[in-house]
């Protein structure tokens, strides 16, 4: 067999865990497998390389972000070859450059384009353990870029598309994938399985605990993943196209806290306007997610929608600074708001779903001021400070718990 392991930062943080990655690998390997290793950097490095570059420059060029980000994953592989190196078992470290993992130039948010396997294929028929970092690769001019945080998932899975392995595992501090984040949510009980479809909605819906992207290019691949934890043995939860264990309407609940609501008030109520509100943040690269518009009033409307965070400023930027193209009297921003999600295969086939949480919102005196939906799930749009509670409400009228 082939097997991708990807570990994460926690996974590797410090001497013992990166033994016990080691060894844990190696056993694979003694048994006649191909293992192919994917890690993160260590422990909260990423983060403290941003603190890093952000004391030098608050605004740092992207590009050298991402030529800093390199070192924190080609640390951790380097060290773990030493490992197993130590442990008397053949291993090779490789950097993006050496595979040729070829992306686009998006700095901080490349895709991956195509992974050359001829490198790490003359490794393992030469009987290593290849480690590979995750989360880099190299655009059309050699320069290092990376995949966005949280990355390293997509390179496992993209490496095990590419080697058409038989397995892909990703080691996670969590023991896989919940009916909703056990941190706020204390009786969510992990999932043995999960649809592609549903992983990929939870994890863009904050669920953490996969890259959304791996999860695209997986069910894009047919990968078969593997959620499970590094530092237990407990099975983990499988995700694939179909789930036949345990069929239940919700699979899970998400609150993510990352999302802003802009309000563009005193639009002229007529064609063309929204395409060129959305098509002014577009050409920047900037995400809308929710959107509402009012109802016209006196030949005016007012659209609302949500952003990340980090695009807040480049956002209200754009607007303000084509107000007069637009057209509109007054720019609002509020950071106050969280998006609580529901996703589940099951509602396709079960009316009512919606209406259940709407109650179990009302039950709790939660106002919501925007709804989303697709054929898999509901989104509101509620204050932060209702976040938590609304979403263990929910949870519980769905009956998730245990
Ligand atoms: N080290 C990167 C990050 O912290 C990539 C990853 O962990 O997947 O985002
Ligand atoms: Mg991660």
């Amino acid at each position: 067999m082939l097997i991708v392991k990807k570990f994460g930062g926690t996974s590797v943080a410090n001497k013992e865990r990166i033994f016990n990655v080691a060894r844990r690998c190696i056993e694979d390997y003694k048994k006649g497998n191909d293992v192919v290793i994917v890690l993160s950097a260590m422990g909260k490095y990423t983060d403290e390389l941003i603190t890093m570059a952000k004391d030098i420059n608050d605004k740092p060029p992207k590009r050298e972000m991402d030529m800093l980000f390199t070192i924190g994953e080609q640390m951790s592989v380097a060290l773990m070859s030493m490992a197993m190196d130590s442990l008397g078992v053949p291993a090779v470290s490789l950097n993006a450059f050496q595979v040729a993992m070829h992306t686009t130039s998006a700095h901080g948010s490349a895709r991956l384009k195509k992974i050359d396997a001829a490198r790490i294929r003359r490794e393992l028929d030469n009987r290593r353990i290849v480690v590979v970092t995750g989360f880099q690769g190299i655009d059309k001019y050699n320069d290092y870029t990376t995949l966005g945080r949280g990355g390293s998932d997509t390179t496992a899975v993209a490496l095990a598309a590419a080697l058409h392995a038989d397995a892909c595992e990703i080691y996670t501090d969590v023991d896989g994938v919940y009916t909703a984040d056990p941190r706020k949510v204390p009786n969510a009980r992990k999932l043995k399985e999960i649809t592609y479809d549903e992983m990929l909605d939870l994890a863009t819906l904050g669920a953490g605990v996969l890259h959304n992207r791996s999860v695209e290019m997986a069910k894009k691949y047919g990968v078969p993943l593997v959620v499970r934890s590094s530092l237990n043995n407990s099975e983990g939860t499988v995700v694939k196209e179909e789930v036949t264990v345990e069929r239940m309407l919700i699979s899970g609940v998400a609150l993510d806290t990352d999302a802003v609501r802009i309000a563009v008030i005193g639009l002229k109520d007529s064609p063309g306007v929204a395409f060129k509100l959305f098509d002014t943040l577009a050409k920047k690269n900037i995400n809308v997610d929710m959107i509402l518009q009012s109802i016209g009033r006196a030949g005016t409307k007012d659209i609302s929608f949500t952003v990340d965070k980090n695009d807040l400023d480049d956002a209200m930027g754009v607007l303000e600074a084509n107000q007069a193209r637009i057209v509109y009297s007054e720019l609002h921003a509020e950071k106050n708001i969280a998006k609580l999600s529901i996703v589940g295969a099951g509602m396709m086939s079960n009316p009512g779903v919606a209406a259940k949480m709407f109650e179990s919102l009302y039950n709790e005196g939660v106002n919501i001021n925007m709804i989303a939906t697709s054929e898999i799930r509901v989104t509101v749009l509620i204050n932060e400070k209702d976040g938590v509670r609304a979403m263990n409400a929910v949870h519980d009228a769905f009956n998730l718990a245990d």
